[in-house]
């Protein structure tokens, strides 16, 4: 299965919809400034929180990054100073799962549990993770487990805008959903043609018009 290796990133955005998903598939991702600024936060946690060294660094690696962004990061490094942070033992990890076919960048690994952490732009979900991030801790626990020997019960999720970090314990489901996932991202990656979930997160999405037109097959969305 190593040639068809799928990423966390895709296994998340087709457990919402595999539509979508395929839509997009052949469209440049391009990383968010918010992400680039959550990042380079987040490599500062448990040291100085200098929010104008930071930014330095932020413009040096996004050079065309708004300026108006200064103040979401001049927010999430104030929301960061009261935490209390653990150093990681090290960062931006490569790992995979050849068994399940997937592979990733794990950002923090710890000595103890929780053994990672991913790090997220958005703010905190009024209770526990959001559903994306379980399947994302899910994942990177799967690959962790099978790549590096760490059993990783659990999972750490850093919401660097709101300062706050949450702890996650996958459960069978979001395992199960993971597994799935990659099964359709493979499917889609052959020419099969995805179904419109039941429960599909349409509110908002800019396929929404061709998408429910009814009966289509999915080469016709591309026109
Ligand atoms: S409109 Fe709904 S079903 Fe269609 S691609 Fe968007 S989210 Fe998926």
């Amino acid at each position: 299965m190593a040639g068809t290796l799928v990423s966390v990133s895709e296994i998340v955005r087709c457990h919402f919809c595999p539509v979508r998903f395929s839509l997009e598939r052949k469209l440049e991702v391009r990383e968010s400034p918010r992400y680039t600024i959550a990042k380079q936060v987040s490599s500062h946690l448990g040291g100085d929180l200098d929010a104008g060294a930071i930014w330095e660094e932020v413009a040096a690696i996004l050079p065309e990054i708004d300026p108006s962004f200064r103040a979401y990061l001049n927010a999430s490094v104030e929301r960061c100073r009261s935490g209390a942070w653990r150093i990681p033992a090290e960062t931006e990890v490569p790992v995979r799962s050849d068994r399940f076919g997937i592979r990733g960048l794990v950002d923090k690994i710890f000595d103890e549990e929780p053994s990672f952490a991913i790090t997220r732009p958005t703010e905190s979900p009024a209770i526990g993770v959001s559903t994306a991030d379980r399947i994302r801790v899910a994942a990177y626990a799967l690959c962790l487990r099978e790549s590096l020997g760490i059993p990783s019960g659990q999972g750490a999720v850093e919401y660097i805008p709101s300062g706050e970090i949450r702890v996650c314990t996958p459960q069978p489901r979001d395992r199960r959903a993971v597994i799935r996932a990659a099964e359709v991202v493979r499917h889609i990656r052959e020419g099969r043609i995805p179904k419109r979930p039941v429960h599909a997160p349409c509110t908002g999405c800019p396929y929404r018009e061709k998408c429910h037109t009814g009966g289509k097959p999915l080469s016709d969305l591309f026109r």
